[in-house]
């Protein structure tokens, strides 16, 4: 199409990193803190807790651990139904299955992309006996969290946040991780910050912290030898990896205003293009920006064709869809993704229940919406580049 390739791979969010991550690893090195005990472990449990604002901050392997331990502490019963975002991740709903739950998966809304509180409430009618919630903040957007919340204590039922990908992002204000009752945060690798990899579970409830402490440690009872009165796990993060965290923490700010830049950027460029960025509630909510994502107008979108495993397009003047401006960025050597690939429509999930308000909102933003390369050092040139190619896909 008349571009020349980028000479080195544009990814779509890859590790940034400070030299400070290097001296926290080194010390652990140094001292022999090598295990899943020490400074830096303890330095981020203070240094989440004091940014998100919660009492507890649990340093496990994943983010998926987290929400494993999230679901557990929210005590399901076998076959018990659990209500989940749809368009997200499959780490958000996975732990349900791990706990003998049912993932019951609700609708997406088109102002933030999350969970849709009028679904959610559908669902209730549907499902009255269920008492947990999971919802996401995707791709770093907070969702309509006071609605979702009102519906759940109306119900009795837990709130968990999947904050895997919105650490630093705030909703009237305050953190998220910081309003549900467990809360899971992920340092992976292409998340905002990152530990190489690494998750927490945040919660105001020392009790349940403990709990999380011992099963993440293979529950051990307190006996002169290994004793168990429960099932334990080997979740704990290692104190090297935390060294790395305690490096990315005083930079999460930073990394968030260059994603805003980024999205701001994205938003100018495509101004004069039938598109629209992934959109947030900007009175009452401050995203951290993780990923630019675009949605391409109905009118605007040309043939696609997807099945499980393969996308097809077909070229049509003034039109374009997510095939082929993924097609032609990765021909560029530019790294974007499809949306989510919402729940209802995975193969392993496809015997779920899924709650919409008829239209189903996931699998429309899912065919015309798609994540651009969102990485924090990411020059000004390159982006212009990169918007470029996006309009050409219109021509
Ligand atoms: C990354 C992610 C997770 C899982 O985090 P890991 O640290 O990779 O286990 C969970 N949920 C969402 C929405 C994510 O994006």
């Amino acid at each position: 199409m008349g571009f020349a390739p980028f000479e080195k791979k544009i990814w779509l969010s890859s590790p940034t990193m400070h030299g400070e991550e290097l001296k926290y690893m080194k010390h652990a090195y140094d001292t022999n803190w090598m295990s899943t005990l020490g400074e830096n472990l303890n330095q981020i449990e203070q240094m989440i807790c004091e940014k998100v604002g919660c009492n507890c901050a649990v340093p496990l392997a994943t983010g998926t651990s987290a929400l494993h331990m999230a679901v557990k502490l929210a005590d399901i019963s076998h076959g018990d139904k659990v209500f989940c975002t749809d368009m997200t991740f499959g780490a958000t709903v996975n732990p349900v299955v791990y706990e003998g739950g049912e993932p019951v998966f609700i609708d997406t809304e088109r102002d933030t992309w999350n969970m849709d509180p009028n679904a959610l409430e559908k669902a209730f009618g549907l499902y009255p006996d269920t008492k947990v919630v999971i919802a996401a903040h995707l791709y770093g957007v907070p969702a309509k969290i006071d609605e979702l919340k009102a519906i759940c204590d109306k119900n009795g039922a837990i709130f968990i946040e999947d904050a895997a990908e919105s650490l630093g992002a705030t909703y009237k204000g305050r953190q998220t991780g910081s309003f549900g009752t467990y809360n899971a945060i992920s340092f992976n690798g292409n998340k905002i910050i990152t530990g190489s990899a690494g998750g927490m579970l945040l919660t105001d409830d020392f009790h349940a912290a403990d709990r999380v402490r011992k099963w993440s440690t293979q529950s051990r009872d307190v006996a002169p030898w290994y004793q168990h009165t429960e099932i334990g796990y080997n979740y704990r993060m290692s104190n090297v990896i935390a060294g790395v965290v305690r490096g990315q923490i005083p930079y999460l700010e930073e990394h968030i205003a260059q994603k805003k830049a980024i999205y701001e950027r994205y938003k100018e460029g495509f101004q004069d293009l039938p598109i629209q960025m992934n959109p947030f509630d900007a009175e009452n909510s401050e995203p951290n920006y993780w990923l630019s994502c675009l949605l391409i107008d109905r009118d605007a979108m040309c043939r696609q064709a997807r099945s499980d495993n393969e996308a097809e397009f077909w070229e049509e003047p003034g039109k374009s869809c997510p095939t082929e401006i993924l097609t032609k960025l990765a021909r560029l050597n530019a790294e974007g993704r499809p949306i989510w690939k919402p729940m209802h429509l995975q193969p392993i999930y496809s015997q779920n229940a899924f709650v919409s308000l008829g239209e189903d909102v996931g699998a429309d933003i899912f065919a015309r919406g798609l994540c651009l390369p969102s990485d924090n050092k990411m020059s000004v040139a390159v982006q212009d580049k990169i918007i470029q190619i996006v309009k050409r896909c219109f021509d």
